[in-house]
């Protein structure tokens, strides 16, 4: 407002400008002003108290008593706070949020600042201020139901919803986040969002939340599978989205996580599976594959050895012929045992084929792998199969072949001379195991 000038205050000084002037700001206040004496009558109603009233200055003015403007009690109560210490003071009342009754008998909510009107010390009556605030009320009505509705589907998402603000601290977490991380009803708002992430990724996460949420440059919003540490210390495999808002300047970060254990888990089986065969249950060949290659890479870096059985079972087909195919698949699975049984936990036995087998043995001569390749034989031998309960039991032998890793060498090569020691061991009458190295000694290069 700009100050009086001494023209302005000179212009007022004459009563007549003065009372216009006056009638004139209560014209035109956006306020409802309503003036009553003691008895309740009215004598002052301007403009806007029609509008949130709906009677005419005429038919409120000498007609109607104040309290007919409140619902019943109403105007006893405004009055008493009124005359009270606790709302600004006795005398006057301040932003006191109430009801009126309008013309037409409906309600309406107001804000009501009041003052009592005096003359020489006496109270002669009390004027009110009244601002419609059913526009506001709305307002908040319509804030509650769509943070009620926001609250519903953010509390019932099946995905967990972290929310974390920019001191890295939760700001909200869905009963699904409380669920999944096992804090229950413990609120996870205020901890710090590090501790849901096993230590070893806290260094990448700036990477990861850039990428997630779509950020970096040229990347889209992407999702990765990630762990996520439970209170229990259990490491959850989940897939997270992040999203960036601003909210009253404070960057805030919302993670969705799904749980993908059941997913992951079903991954593994069928990766193993991939890798497994049905029949032995040891692994197969394209597992021996990728092991071989790990080892190979192993050994040159250590220069350490490693070895390889190749076991055949002897005269297998007149075993077959003879017994029956399901027979046979028995010996297989036997031999498969006893391949299990007889190894150290680091070595990995594998069916390479029909009824050929490898053994991996890191960190093994070919020299070291004739002792348990041997004791296989041995022990393999003496396995009675009985395909008739009332005939003999029957003997199964194997030919073994070994062969050590040499760098420079592919695994083609050390399968193929682990193949050429067991042929060998074939050729010198069955049920022995040859090395390589040694047939490469004897036969002199
Ligand atoms: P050798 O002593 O020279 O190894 O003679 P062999 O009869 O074992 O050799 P050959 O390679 O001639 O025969 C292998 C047999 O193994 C032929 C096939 O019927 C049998 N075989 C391969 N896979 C399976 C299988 O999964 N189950 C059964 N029961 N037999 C199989
Ligand atoms: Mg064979
Ligand atoms: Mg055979």
């Amino acid at each position: 407002m700009t100050p009086l000038t001494d023209s302005t205050a000179s212009f007022l000084n004459s009563p007549e400008r003065r009372s216009a002037f006056l009638e004139n700001v209560v014209g035109t206040c956006p306020e409802g002003i309503i003036a009553n004496d003691n008895e309740g009558e009215i004598f002052l109603f301007n403009a806007s108290a029609q509008r949130i009233f709906g009677y005419a200055p005429e038919e409120a003015i000498g007609k109607i008593s104040a309290s007919q403007l409140y619902p019943p009690g109403g105007a006893r109560d405004v009055k008493e706070y009124l005359y009270s210490e606790e709302y600004g003071g006795r005398g006057r009342l301040v932003d006191f949020e109430t009801e009126i009754v309008r013309k037409d008998g409906t309600r309406a909510p107001i804000r009501l600042c009041c003052a009592a009107l005096q003359e020489n010390n006496h109270d002669i009556g009390m004027i009110g201020f009244f601002t419609d605030i059913s526009g506001r009320r709305a307002l908040q009505e319509r804030f509650l139901e769509s943070e009620e509705r926001f609250r519903g589907i953010f509390e019932s998402a099946r995905d967990a919803i972290v929310s974390v603000g920019e001191h890295g601290r939760v700001v909200m977490a869905n009963r699904a986040a409380q669920e999944l991380l096992g804090y229950g009803e413990e609120n996870l708002s205020g901890m710090e969002a590090i501790r849901l992430f096993p230590p070893r990724f806290v260094a990448y996460w700036k990477e990861i939340s850039v990428y997630t949420s779509g950020l970096g440059p040229g990347t889209e919003r992407g999702n990765i599978e990630i762990l996520i540490l439970s209170k229990s210390g259990a490491e959850i495999p989940v897939q997270l989205t992040l999203a960036e808002k601003i909210v009253r300047g404070q960057r805030i970060q919302t993670a969705i996580l799904r749980d993908i254990s059941d997913r992951k888990a079903l991954e593994e089986e069928l990766r193993l599976q991939s890798i497994t065969d049905p029949l032995t249950r040891l692994y197969n060949r394209r597992h021996f594959l990728a092991l071989a290659a790990k080892e190979m890479e192993r050994s040159s870096r250590n220069r350490i050895p490693f070895s390889v059985l190749m076991i055949d079972v002897d005269r297998f087909k007149q075993y077959n012929d003879a017994l029956g195919h399901i027979e046979g698949d028995k010996v297989l699975v036997a031999l498969g045992m006893e391949i299990l049984k007889n190894f150290r936990t680091m070595d990995t036995g594998f069916r390479y084929g029909g009824e050929e087998f490898i053994v991996l043995l890191p960190e093994t001569s070919s020299e070291g792998a004739m002792v348990p390749a041997e004791r296989l034989r041995t022990r393999f031998s003496k396995v009675a199969f009985r395909p008739h309960p009332d005939e003999e039991p029957r003997k199964v032998t194997l030919s073994i072949g070994i062969a050590e890793y040499r760098p420079g060498n592919s695994i083609d090569d050390l399968v193929r001379s682990a193949d050429r020691a067991m042929y060998s061991a074939k050729n010198a009458g069955r049920n022995r195991t040859v090395s390589y190295e040694h047939l490469v000694a004897k036969s002199g290069g």
